[in-house]
């Protein structure tokens, strides 16, 4: 009997996906098995697909327990991939969706058991803990299981996985892949003159831009299911389902992506940085929810972008693209986005326990209700609760600065990066804060922590003004917590900044300050990190997030 995997017909039965259970199978018949973030048949071999393949999907409820994500990624998640099964079955394919109670590999387990004669075809999952049941799998089945490789992504990573360490950083291997696509070259010169125009992207947002808003998408009866499946069975999970207003196909997925290379992707440069208050997108593409799932594809948005460029026609006299901003974007995906997965791929699995500073304290409360008086933390963590998303500078300059001026676990950080945005795969976020911001790898990715006090937030954000404390004071109850912990972090860990050119002049300048100076910031700072109530996690649900 074919009991951990069954049939999920609660939310499939209007639709012609149920398929029998008893598979009339032939000897040699082969499946191709579809993950949860391989959302696309583009990205399959067309040979394959040429064969019409029995499709299938798995619904897992410990891949959604395991780390307790946000009730919007898990609806994201299923209710995405019930859309592309319908897509399948429409486009001929048989579709077979499952439900289990173990991992996607379990499923699997038991239907090749069940069904001898069916051979299976998957493609190489993009996170660890899948990979590796994957593979202990197809060592099960020998011979009846195949694997191909991931192709939703543009570098090649065994290419450059030997170069992942200390210096090899992000502007080399950027470079090698603008020659590699040719996007903005110029011969094999980059476009404008320069590879990279980030000075032009810091402005902060003046007072009366207009945002573009990103249309909400109504859930249809399909989401709707989700959403009461998801209320019902993990009601403590992360975060709010009062709306849930994401794209859940590749079509409205595509049309978000037009519309921001149409309204939004101008601005998207200047403002990249820029934070203001109850704005959880501004000038942001919000794409990577649909790039990280396979919905989009990095190529064709890379090349959208340059068409947009390009072709400015018909674009408004205010939607004129910059290069800044185009170059900014295609670094984003082009860049960046492959970076970290080829760091990914060369550092696991050793990365997820890095914690270079051998920080110890728990993730502080105020990072699973936003209740604090710190108003950058509060509308930060607010956009989690209410998006499942906030935008990068937010994540990088407040949230995981803030985490490490308090001497935060990192790795309790990460997992919360993990379970708390709806964009977050382990490849994408792992890198992103293990390696980047909290700099608890010790430099392999980035070349310094990513620390700063009240002034920076200030510069960028609208968040001071709304805040109960004083962003020019240094010390005190009244001081921005920031300053006087960033200046504390600089004294607690003055051997990696004083080794580090970018950030040695801090060291510097702190120790110019006076004695009692010096004695107020470390009064203040122990005073503060204490007054968190870290000890206390909100839901027992998250108790063991740490490992
Ligand atoms: Fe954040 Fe400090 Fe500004 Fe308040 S004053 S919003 S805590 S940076």
């Amino acid at each position: 009997m074919l009991e951990t995997a069954r049939l999920f017909l609660s939310a499939t039965a209007n639709h012609p996906i149920s398929a029998p259970l008893n598979l009339k199978l032939n000897s040699g018949d082969r499946a191709l098995l579809i993950l949860y973030d391989q959302l696309n048949l583009e990205a399959f071999p067309k040979e394959l697909l040429a064969q019409k393949p029995l499709i299938i999907f798995v619904e897992s409820r410990k891949y959604a327990m395991v780390i307790p994500h946000h009730k919007q990624k898990l609806v994201h998640i299923l209710s995405t991939q019930r859309h592309f099964a319908i897509a399948c079955h429409q486009q001929g394919f048989p579709v077979l969706n499952l439900f289990t109670e173990g991992f996607h590999a379990d499923a699997i387990d038991s239907l090749l058991a069940e069904y001898p004669h069916l051979a299976l075809t998957y493609m190489q999952p993009s996170e660890w803990d899948t990979r590796s049941q994957f593979e202990s799998l197809a060592h099960k089945f020998n011979g009846r299981v195949q694997k191909i490789a991931n192709s939703f992504f543009i570098a090649n990573a065994e290419k450059y996985k030997p170069k992942i360490k200390k210096g090899y950083r992000l502007e080399t291997f950027y470079r090698e892949l603008r020659k590699q696509t040719g996007y903005l070259m110029e011969g094999d010169k980059p476009m404008g003159g320069s590879w990279n125009y980030d000075k032009e992207n810091r402005k902060s947002l003046p007072k009366k831009i207009v945002i573009p808003e990103i249309p909400e998408i109504a859930p249809d009866a399909i989401t709707q299911e989700v959403i009461d499946l998801v209320k019902n069975y993990l009601p403590d999970a992360f975060g709010n389902l009062d709306r849930f207003s994401y794209a859940v196909t590749r079509e409205q997925a595509l049309d978000l992506a037009k519309l921001f290379m149409q309204s939004r992707l101008a601005n998207f440069g200047a403002y990249e940085d820029a934070i203001k208050t109850g704005e959880p997108f501004l000038f942001h593409s919000v794409l990577s929810v649909y790039l990280n799932n396979g919905l989009l594809m990095p190529q064709e948005i890379c090349e959208m972008a340059i068409a947009a460029y390009e072709d400015q026609n018909n674009l408004d006299q205010n939607n004129l693209v910059p290069l800044n901003s185009v170059e900014g974007f295609i670094r984003q995906i082009l860049g960046w986005r492959e970076y970290i997965r080829v760091y990914y791929e060369a550092q696991m699995p050793t990365a997820r326990t890095q914690n270079y500073f051998g920080f110890t304290n728990n993730l502080p409360q105020l990072y699973w209700n936003a209740d604090t008086d710190l108003a950058c933390m509060r509308d930060a963590v607010t956009n989690v609760l209410n998006y499942g998303y906030s935008h990068h500078i937010q994540r990088l300059m407040v949230l995981s600065n803030f985490s490490n001026l308090t001497n935060t676990d990192p790795r309790q950080l990460n997992r919360w990066f993990w379970l708390a945005y709806i964009d977050a795969y382990e490849w994408v976020e792992l890198p992103n804060v293990l390696g980047m911001s909290t700099f608890a790898d010790g430099g392999i990715l980035a070349s310094k922590p990513y620390v700063s006090g009240g002034n920076y937030i200030n510069k960028m954000s609208d968040c001071c003004a709304k805040c109960k404390y004083d962003v020019k004071e240094k010390v005190g109850d009244q001081a921005c917590p920031f300053n006087y912990l960033y200046w504390h972090f600089v004294d607690q860990h003055r051997d990696s900044f004083a080794e580090n050119g970018r950030v040695s002049l801090m060291v510097n300048t702190y120790d110019k300050k006076t004695d009692p100076d010096k004695q107020a910031i470390r009064d203040s700072a122990v005073k503060f990190i204490a007054s968190l109530d870290s000890d206390k996690m909100v839901q027992p649900l998250y108790r063991d997030l740490a490992r």
